[in-house]
């Protein structure tokens, strides 16, 4: 997620790079196109000048040949001299000529008549020619410009002066190459208008017009300029400046005409010079945005998709589809992070539980609930350790938490077991059994495999304790285990090997004192040494090799009752153990039937010790299990009797021979504790099955069995398990 940020962050850092370049360019290209608009400007004005300037040149050349040939022919008839005038092809490039006199009378060609006796000083003041300010006719009131040059013919002084219309000069303008968006004026050494090639309304001096015009920090910087511009107009210099109007900008370039002392003034809105390359750029600009965002667009949906897609990858490696917790994987990832960054590891634990027989949920409830379930505990061991704690579900209903706790785990941990053995999901309460390893995690930790074996080893010591619910790792544990996974490495072996042996303890009836029959109890000869089960069998219950050695041990004790009976011609009633696992296996009497068949044993003289524990077992019909077991033809023993819980009413109901009372009740004989075993015996009495007392080691124990009726005893009083072949001998003694 990280890692999607910051890509998309690295792509809007491009997006913004490529944007200032392109903005960057788009300014240089700008300024560019400006500078060689304006230069193009400079050279349109300059030419505009110089054009201007050929045409009063010609005009004066023309009065100059005009005034030659007067001279030059003497003529003074003021009618020749208009006849020459206008037989000339000069006249399409004035009005009129006219000649004035020294007393001002001035008569044109065309016929009328004037009076400029009071320019007498401007018309004759030296011989050279002089073009006239730009002036009203007095003729027809049209704005005129006059030339005029004085000569003198026979001592008579004359002025021949030739008017042109100073619109005229208007044609001269060649700014239309900006569509007739700009102005052109010609202005006078003062910046008197004199021609407006635009408006004919445009008057006045056009410095004090601009000044109208500017706006803001503009007109400041006219201000601080304005007198130079006038000096350079005055000086006949040419110059440029961008002026910001209330009309928007405008570059203005002037320029001298080089006659006259006229200067050209031109105006271009700056909207006008980009004009056509501003709307290329501006094309360009878009596209280049466009082709950019799309580019951009592609690889944020790319960065997007491949995120999504690692985030998918992410989820098959480390999800849990179940409980969307963490899986194993995920665990050790994150666990061992855990354990790399901090470095005190006070108050860390580290929790692995499952569910006792979660096979037999699903079987009951369908894979869907178990499903909920499992969900079920995820979310309950989020809420009670926290929702910082480390969780996942390792394998089918297998759990791992790595959490912290401050105050007594023990508390915690019985909370757990309470909330988890109740599960509540909805409005549904499922009764669970679990059990649980924890590991406290120590400074010395820095694998996080390493302190789950620890955990998990925990767990395995607390595994299938229906009152020990959870068990903290110790080192002892993992002593323990190791002679574990030896035995278990060994038994397979051990039962090929015949290592296992059967063991008889009679059982004598109580007041004869005779042969009742016999105990059959296991013992594992191993490296020479005689192992009681008391070191094996519970482990052989966990792994379920029990179930092997049981139906070994029955098979044995059918080939010895069948030797018996081949040897005395009778057989002592032999009773077997039966783990209460083969109840989970529905065709286990078959088997135990077979074998009786094989070896041609009666069944009747074979009796199955159930524990009375195992009656009691969820999930298992005993009832029937012994119903199945008496309609086979065998005795039923109920074994520890008074340990287990079950009630009177089941007892009832069970099709039992034999109730065993365990040697717990015997050992209060005497110590006025009795009033248990007397009241076992008297129920057992009324539900008509015969006694049987375990673990009887006194006489004094023996004597008040008779007493109270017990009907068989069993125990070192008489005799301990023996081999075979000494049981053999017992038989032959009695
Ligand atoms: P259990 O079925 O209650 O067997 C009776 C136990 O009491 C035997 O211990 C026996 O040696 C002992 N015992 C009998 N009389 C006396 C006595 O007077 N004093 C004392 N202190 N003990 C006496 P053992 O042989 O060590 O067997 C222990 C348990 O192992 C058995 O208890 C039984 O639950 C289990 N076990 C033994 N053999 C088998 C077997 O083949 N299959 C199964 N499933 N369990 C077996
Ligand atoms: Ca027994
Ligand atoms: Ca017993």
């Amino acid at each position: 997620m990280k890692d999607n940020k910051k890509q998309i962050v690295t792509i809007i850092i491009i997006f913004l790079i490529l944007i200032t370049i392109l903005i960057a360019y788009m300014t240089y290209m700008l300024n560019r196109i400006e500078a060689n608009t304006n230069n193009s400007i400079e050279t349109i004005v300059k030419n505009d000048a110089n054009n201007l300037k050929t045409q009063i040149t010609e005009q004066k050349a023309i009065l100059q040949s005009i005034t030659n040939e007067i001279l030059s022919d003497n003529i003074v008839d003021t009618k020749k001299i208009f006849d020459m005038y206008e037989r000339s092809d000069v006249t399409s490039h004035f009005i009129r000529m006219a000649i004035m006199y020294e007393d001002g009378r001035t008569i044109t060609n065309d016929g009328h008549e004037v009076d400029y006796s009071d320019e007498i000083d401007n018309f004759f003041s030296n011989n050279e020619i002089h073009i006239s300010e730009n002036r009203i006719s007095k003729i027809d009131e049209e704005e005129i410009t006059i030339y005029s040059q004085a000569i003198s013919i026979e001592n008579e002084k004359i002025t021949i002066l030739l008017i042109v219309k100073t619109e005229s000069y208007k044609d001269t303008f060649s700014n239309k190459v900006f569509e007739g968006k700009g102005f052109s004026y010609i202005v006078n050494k003062d910046g008197t208008i004199i021609v407006s090639a635009n408006t004919d309304k445009e008057t006045g001096n056009l410095i004090e017009n601009i000044e109208q015009m500017l706006v803001g920090s503009s007109r400041e910087r006219f201000e601080a300029n304005k007198n130079t511009i006038q000096d350079n107009i005055k000086n006949e210099v040419s110059g440029s400046r961008t002026l910001q109007t209330t009309d928007g900008q405008y570059y203005m370039v002037y320029e001298p005409i080089g006659a006259n002392d006229w200067s050209i003034a031109t105006f271009i809105p700056s909207k006008a010079i980009a004009g056509e390359a501003n709307r290329a750029l501006l094309t360009t600009f878009i596209l280049a945005i466009i082709v950019i965002f799309i580019i951009i667009s592609i690889c944020i949906y790319i960065v997007i998709s491949n995120n999504k897609k690692q985030k998918q990858l992410f989820e098959y490696a480390y999800i849990d589809p179940i409980t969307k917790k963490g899986n194993i994987y995920y665990f050790r990832k994150k666990g061992q992070e855990m354990l790399d960054k901090e470095k005190s590891k006070e108050n860390q634990y580290l929790l692995v539980l499952d569910i006792n027989k979660f096979k037999m949920i699903n079987k009951a409830y369908g894979y869907k609930t178990g499903d909920t379930i499992l969900n079920g505990i995820g979310e309950e061991l989020e809420q009670i350790l926290g929702k910082q704690s480390l969780i996942c579900r390792y394998s089918n209903d297998y759990f791992a938490v790595l959490f912290e706790y401050k105050e007594d785990i023990r508390k915690i941990v019985n909370t757990l077991v309470k909330n988890i053995e109740n599960l509540k999901i909805d409005s549904n309460v499922y009764n669970l059994s679990v059990n649980m390893g924890i590991y406290k995690l120590t400074d010395a930790d820095t694998n996080i495999s390493v302190a789950m074996d620890k955990a998990i080893i925990a767990h395995s010591a607390s595994k299938g304790d229906v009152f020990d619910k959870f068990h903290i790792y110790d080192e002892k544990m993992e002593k323990e285990l190791e002679k574990e996974s030896k035995i278990e490495q060994e038994m397979y072996q051990a039962l090929m090997n015949k290592e296992f042996k059967v063991y008889y303890q009679p059982k004598m009836y109580t007041n004869s004192e005779e042969l009742y029959g016999a105990e059959a109890l296991v013992r594992w000869k191993h490296n020479g040494k005689m192992v009681p089960p008391s070191e094996f069998v519970p482990l052989f219950e966990k792994n379920k090799f029990i179930l092997k050695l049981d139906v070994y041990v029955f098979e044995q004790v059918c080939s010895d009752m069948k030797t018996w009976k081949e040897k005395y011609g009778k057989e002592p009633v032999v009773s077997v153990n039966v783990s209460r696992d083969h109840f989970l296996d529905e065709h286990f009497l078959e088997k135990y039937m077979m074998i009786a068949a094989k070896y041609g044993v009666n069944t009747n003289n074979i009796d199955l010790e159930i524990t009375e524990s195992a009656t009691v077992e969820a999930g298992i019909d005993i009832i029937e299990i012994m119903n199945k077991m008496k309609k086979l033809g065998f005795l039923i023993s109920i074994d520890d009797f008074g340990t287990g819980y079950s009630s009177l009413s089941t007892l009832q109901d069970m099709p039992a021979d034999i109730l065993k009372i365990d040697k717990s009740f015997v050992d209060r004989i005497g110590k006025n504790e009795e009033n248990m075993i007397d009241y076992i015996l008297t129920m057992a009495k009324e539900l008509k099955l015969t006694t049987i007392a375990e673990g009887v080691e006194t006489k004094e124990q023996r004597d008040y069995l008779l007493e109270k009726g017990c009907d068989i005893i069993q125990g070192y009083y008489y005799a301990k398990p023996m081999p075979e072949e000494e049981f053999e001998e017992y038989m032959e003694k009695e």
